[in-house]
């Protein structure tokens, strides 16, 4: 999972392709009965013409909801709830979108509902800086002591004096 909702989007996408697809057959058959000449077909052939058109329409709210869930994560739980509605309406119409329509739609929403974007990395307070260490301390004090046979200046750590060799 990443911070975007992509499989959402994915699904949401293709089934409301499906359902245009499914509306446009519709619309198409729609059209094929209108030219049959049969009692009661005229009528018939504008329900099912009209029922067409809505699923194409459905469909393509569906697509726009998978673009916008995608590109505006503060929608996309919005746009979810759109494509899970749609879904289930073309479902309950029998637009259906081939049923797969209905299916990926129908799942989309649901990856979009429970989409939780990942935490945006910076968040973390900075580090706690390890400062205030006095640099260039060093043990000054042991420079100017000098040897007490000869007076002759000690390096700090040495034992004996380099002047005259006398023990510290
Ligand atoms: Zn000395």
């Amino acid at each position: 999972m990443g911070d975007k909702p992509t499989a959402a989007m994915v699904l949401s996408l293709i089934g409301g392709i499906f359902v245009i697809l499914g509306g446009a057959f519709l619309a198409f058959a729609g059209s094929l009965i209108g030219s049959f000449n049969v009692t009661g077909a005229a009528s018939a052939s504008a329900t099912v013409l009209a029922l067409g058109i809505v699923g194409v329409i459905m469909g393509l709210i569906m697509v726009v909801g998978g673009f916008m869930m995608y590109s505006k994560p503060t929608s996309t739980k919005m746009w979810g709830v759109i494509v899970l509605i749609l879904a289930i309406i073309s479902w309950v119409t029998a637009i259906g979108g081939f049923f797969i329509g209905f299916l990926l739609g129908l799942i989309g929403g649901i990856l979009a509902l429970t989409f939780k974007p990942t935490m945006a990395p910076g968040a973390m307070p900075p580090p706690m800086m390890s400062s205030s260490m006095p640099m260039g301390s060093a043990p000054m004090g042991s420079m100017g002591m000098t040897c007490k046979n000869c007076g002759a200046s000690i390096p700090a750590g040495a034992t004996r004096c380099p002047s005259c060799g006398a023990s510290l």
